[in-house]
């Protein structure tokens, strides 16, 4: 309108009433928005489209000065994409290097499906600093976050339930359910990035709507049924969440201890509970919580102490009867007690004073050589029979793992001869033995002499002798059976005598240097 018609004449009123009567049916002032509006429609749509980049400055300049004017762009291409084209702001979104929202992770993951396109990288050329620039593009729809659709319960696992609420007619439906678009790809194959922003979409939930709830209704009067919205189905049932050993588990087997950096946690939060998060844990602490109640109402100090008693009265009667009758008989300990200490001190210290020098000498000793290098043989054969899966040596009478290893770490296990009658030295006559039924089998053999006999009857792998007393079954794997079987037979058709000296000492199936060991053996050869 030219200016002429509400500036002319002399009289101020007269002016000010024209102005005010042309704003009251509705001309307006050109300003800012309007300039930028035109600038829009000549130059952003799909016919017009001759974009200058560095008309953002600008956009962005109206958008700060009057926030309200956002909505004004939606419609017009005015990004460049990373993909080179040109996009309304509802097909871009941000990353890197304008905000750390985690989006590229997404669309990378769910690949050809992606509707939306990261802004280009190239406006940082112009001048506008990386923050304004993200504040403008989210503030005219630019998407920043993980973006929960509105879909119906069709898809819905507890669809069934759901659909089953009563009522006949649809006179005010609710049919509502959220879901994230391509959410089963992409906790298909998780990765941090992927979880991260699945994470900080949870976080930044907001109350209203409820995101975590699925709703169904066919009229007011019966009321509406809820469930878990299918998002949160999703969740919980795949292994997404990322645990600082670089595993992914699910929420319920997740530890808030182990989450890795960027996942702030807050046990309130309601999304949590729905994931069901680190339930597992929870239920292992309330079922140990009960066990602790019920061992102490039944008596026992913790449910440790309760499980060692099942243990114990899972045991045959005479065993648990022995055990006890063991443990309540009092074992009276030695008392000797020096009548006159130092007299007894002064006696003991002059016949220390004339005790035998230690003196050693070289002397002959004949040694079979078949034997010991038979021996060593039977060393490795033995380790091969009897260490078992987990690697571990068992001594063939307890059947259990041995008393304990040498300094590399190996079991200290004895080799002993089988059978002492046999005309030549074989490697499978040997036993692998624990020391303790090591000296029992060659000390305490109630079985000695008919260890031939048993031994050519055996049908299974258990023979029985009499250790200390005791029936005992030595365990004999299927190929030393087999073996002693082959090797006794040969013995009996072989007439030769070989005459090496019996075996009546221990020797260990490793070399040791220590001299208690050597004096251990002599001791032995004197009994
Ligand atoms: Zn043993």
């Amino acid at each position: 309108m030219d200016a002429g018609v509400y500036t002319a004449g002399k009289s101020k009123p007269q002016q000010v009433n024209a102005k005010k009567f042309l704003e009251e049916i509705g001309v307006r002032e050109v300003g800012e928005a309007d300039q930028v509006e035109a600038i829009l429609k000549k130059r952003y749509t799909r016919d017009n489209f001759k974009p200058k980049k560095q008309e953002l400055k600008r956009f962005i300049a109206l958008v700060e000065m009057e926030p309200n004017r956002a909505k004004l762009f939606a419609d017009y291409f005015i990004f460049e994409g990373e993909d080179g084209k040109w996009h309304q702001p509802g097909s871009i979104f941000l990353d890197q290097p304008y905000m750390d929202t985690g989006l590229s992770a997404y669309y990378d993951a769910i690949g050809g499906e992606a509707k939306r396109y990261a802004l280009s990288e190239s406006y940082r050329r112009y001048g506008i600093s990386a923050r304004n620039i993200a504040k403008f593009a989210e503030s005219v729809g630019a998407q920043t976050r993980l973006e929960i659709t509105s879909t119906n319960c069709q898809a819905n696992p507890q669809r069934a339930y759901l659909h089953s609420v009563l009522g006949d007619r649809y006179t005010s439906p609710i049919d509502r359910d959220y879901t994230i678009s391509g959410i089963g790809k992409l906790l298909a194959n998780p990765t941090l990035a992927l979880s991260k922003l699945i994470w900080r979409t949870l976080v930044s939930l907001p109350t209203h709507p409820n995101y975590l709830l699925a709703t169904y209704r066919k009229n007011e009067r019966w009321g509406a049924r809820h469930a878990d919205s299918q998002f949160v189905h999703h969740l919980r049932d795949a292994a997404w969440v990322p645990q600082r050993n670089g595993s992914f588990v699910r929420p319920a087997e997740a530890s808030r201890d182990l989450l890795p950096e960027g996942f702030p946690f807050d046990q309130g939060w309601p999304w949590l509970k729905a994931i069901h998060f680190g339930q597992v844990a929870v239920s292992q602490l309330e079922s140990q919580q009960q066990k602790q109640a019920l061992a102490a109402t039944l008596g026992f100090t913790d449910a440790e102490c309760m499980d060692r008693a099942k243990r114990f009265a899972a045991l045959p009667v005479d065993e648990q009867r022995r055990i006890l009758a063991e443990w309540e008989t009092p074992f009276e300990l030695t008392d000797h007690e020096p009548a006159n200490p130092t007299r007894r001190a002064e006696r003991v210290a002059a016949q220390a004073a004339n005790a035998p020098e230690r003196i050693t000498e070289e002397r002959r000793r004949s040694i079979s050589i078949n034997r010991a290098a038979v021996k060593q043989e039977a060393g490795q054969y033995l380790l091969q029979q009897y260490t078992n899966a987990d690697g571990h040596m068992i001594c063939q009478a307890c059947k259990k793992r041995l008393p304990f290893q040498l300094d590399n770490g190996t079991d200290y296990f004895e080799r002993v001869e089988l059978l002492t009658t046999l005309k030549r030295h074989h490697k499978q006559n040997y036993v692998a033995l624990c020391p303790n039924h090591a000296a029992m089998f060659q000390y305490a053999n109630g079985s000695t002499e008919k260890l031939r006999d048993l031994l050519i009857d055996l049908v299974g792998n258990f023979l029985p002798v009499v250790l200390a007393k005791e029936e005992t079954r030595i365990y004999f794997t299927k190929t030393h059976l087999a073996d002693l079987k082959a090797i006794i037979g040969a013995d009996e058709g072989d007439a030769e005598e070989t005459g090496d000296e019996a075996n009546d000492d221990i020797e260990p199936a490793y070399p040791v240097e220590s001299g208690d060991l050597s004096g251990r053996t002599k001791i032995a050869a004197q009994r």
